[in-house]
């Protein structure tokens, strides 16, 4: 009957909680303190059970969410090169710079 829970991509975990909120959205976050990761929400159609809901969102986020976050970051970088090109920044600042971004991006998706 009920759909099997996916691990969390970012951190493997499987312990997840239902969050919900007014105008009956709910989504799973991912209960390591060191990730959670969430959602997305999702709304609750009827008297659907909110945990189906929300796993079923779960569920089906990695891939839409990684197809995503790789244009995003083509894009960033896109920027990124054209910035530190207009600087003429030598091979190794414009690297380490872009690194860094990278790195910065990484962590905060990790967070959200
Ligand atoms: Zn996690």
């Amino acid at each position: 009957m009920s759909e099997e829970l996916k691990p969390c991509p970012w951190c493997k975990g499987t312990e997840l909680s239902l969050s919900e909120r007014s105008h009956n959205n709910v989504m799973l976050v991912c209960e390591n303190n060191n990730c959670r990761a969430e959602g997305p929400w999702a709304k609750i159609e009827g008297d659907a059970d909110p945990y189906t809901i929300a796993l079923k969102a779960w569920n089906t986020r990695p891939a839409k969410n990684l197809e995503k976050l790789a244009d995003d970051k083509a894009e960033k970088i896109i920027e990124w090169i054209t910035i530190a090109d207009s600087n003429e920044e030598s091979h190794h600042t414009i690297k380490k710079v872009i690194s860094g971004l990278i790195l910065k991006a990484l962590k905060q998706e990790v967070q959200s």
